[in-house]
């Protein structure tokens, strides 16, 4: 549907994209990933027609974008931005907007606009003054109005980004609907993968405006270059020596922590925990995990229905649970606790992403 071909994009002595050339598949979820920074606003923009490439080619259908077309290929796309655009006046007026300027009929208006707040479960708050909701409803709003226009690409830039559980399940449920019942493409951007992985179809990873890694989600998550390990997780990459007994690697990653691995691999290793898959408890627990450590929380990222947390076990391990279970168990910066994770659930990590 959209081929970028070498796309850069300077503004002034920042290089927000280097390089880039990628293609959207008409139909897919493609999700892009990448640190603050990395150039996901900039290639989303690019995408809208909203901005203009420093260097490079971006086609459409096969056709150049060039400079006397870019307003028609800018009515093809909606772009949501991460900071929610609230218009005056009601609910349904915000969303009635963008269609009463394309000179819709009012029967075909109102059906769009019920329709898009159904879809965002904001149907009872039709006649609320938008800017009286809260921010998560907001977003959702955003989303409806994008919604209501009925483009063939979809663009959202960090559409989980800050967003309260019931506004997150919503805006995850209309993502995927989109997805699986229309036609829709969707391109999406953002830090945070836990949210999206299921959801997307193809991962592209952006770092400092280049494009490091490309391919489906599982894939890429379950053989992680280190690159990707290193965002998609962020942490639980580790480097050590390794030696094998009984088929068992026992990796030396520093500070007395020893990793042992499902796979018999001797030399220099580098391995990947991810942190679901670490158990947490609040003594030792029986179990036949190969892997277990006493250690103390250092850090809390409340996440809202996931917390995720620091804990040094010499190492600083990154583990997640459910807020219920964080509240349950009493946790709190500083408290003891005990990590468990099998062996099995150590990855190798084997690839380096090779650009190009
Ligand atoms: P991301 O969305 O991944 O956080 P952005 O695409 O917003 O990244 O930004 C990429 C880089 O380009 C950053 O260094 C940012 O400061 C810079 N940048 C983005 N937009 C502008 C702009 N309008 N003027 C100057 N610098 C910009
Ligand atoms: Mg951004």
């Amino acid at each position: 549907m959209i081929e970028l071909r070498g796309v850069s994009k300077r503004y002034g002595d920042v290089e927000a994209l280097r390089d880039v050339s990628l293609e959207v598949r008409r139909g897919e979820i493609l999700t892009i990933v990448g640190p603050n920074g990395s150039g996901k606003t900039t290639l989303l923009k690019i995408l809208a027609a909203l901005e203009r490439p420093t260097r490079g080619e971006v086609y459409f259908d096969g056709v150049r974008i060039d400079e006397a077309n870019t307003a028609q290929f800018r009515r093809r796309s909606t772009m949501v931005f991460q900071r929610a655009v609230v218009l005056r006046g009601s609910v349904h007026d915000n969303v009635a907007y963008g269609l009463r300027l394309l000179g819709l009929p009012r029967v075909e208006v109102d059906r769009r606009v019920g329709e898009a707040l159904e879809v965002v479960g904001l149907s009872g708050l039709k006649t609320r003054s938008a800017r009286r909701l809260s921010g998560g409803e907001q977003q959702r709003l955003s989303l409806a109005r994008a919604l209501a226009l009925e483009c063939e690409l979809l663009l959202l830039d960090e559409p989980t980004a800050d967003l309260d559980p019931e506004s997150l399940s919503v805006v995850k449920e209309t993502i995927s609907r989109l997805g699986k019942e229309t036609e829709t493409t969707i391109v999406m951007a953002t830090h945070n993968l836990i949210h999206v992985e299921e959801l997307s179809d193809r991962l592209v990873l952006l770092d400092r405006g280049k494009v490091v890694e490309a391919g489906r989600p599982r894939a890429l998550l379950l053989a992680p270059s280190k690159e990707m390990a290193r965002f998609a997780r962020s942490e639980n990459v580790f480097t050590g020596a390794s030696r094998t007994i009984e088929g068992i690697s026992h990796i030396d990653i520093g500070s007395g922590v020893e990793v042992k691995a499902a796979f018999s691999r001797s030399g220099r290793v580098s391995v990947h925990v991810r942190p679901e898959d670490i158990i947490l408890s609040r003594g030792w627990v029986e179990s036949s995990a190969r892997n277990e450590f006493k250690g103390r929380i250092v850090a809390v990222e409340d996440l809202g229905p996931i917390v995720r947390l620091k804990v040094d076990v010499g190492r600083v391990f990154t583990v997640q649970i459910t807020g219920r279970s964080f509240a349950e168990m009493g946790l709190n910066l500083g408290s003891e606790i005990y990590l468990t994770f099998k062996a099995s659930a150590v990855q190798l990590i084997q690839r380096t992403y090779n650009a190009g």
